[in-house]
């Protein structure tokens, strides 16, 4: 989990020189990778819109405590699995507008 937000932090930071005047040439490709790592998520939202639990990496049980017990995962009820942010955000922004 730590390696893919050193990986998130690395790739923002690339972004976020890419658009100041320190590497101009980089700027098309950047707004490149970035439409389509949206396109990639908007898919991922589409066809896979479950994904692994990231708190008990989707064995729906947490493992621990002194004497080794174990627990329910209190973030998807124990089930291992959860809904996208994206999906969550479309559903809630769904109703909103007043439709089902
Ligand atoms: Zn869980």
């Amino acid at each position: 989990m730590s390696r893919s937000i050193l990986t998130l932090i690395l790739a923002t930071a690339v972004m976020a020189v890419a658009f100041t005047d320190l590497a101009p040439p980089l700027a098309p490709l950047a707004t490149f990778a970035l439409a389509l790592l949206a396109l990639g998520y908007v898919a991922a939202c589409r066809w896979f819109p479950l994904r692994r639990c990231p708190a008990c990496k989707g064995s729906g049980h947490i493992t621990g405590g002194l004497l080794g017990g174990i627990r329910y995962c209190g973030l998807c009820r124990g089930e291992g699995i959860q809904l996208r942010r994206g999906v969550v955000l479309w559903r809630r922004l769904r109703r909103g507008r007043g439709r089902r």
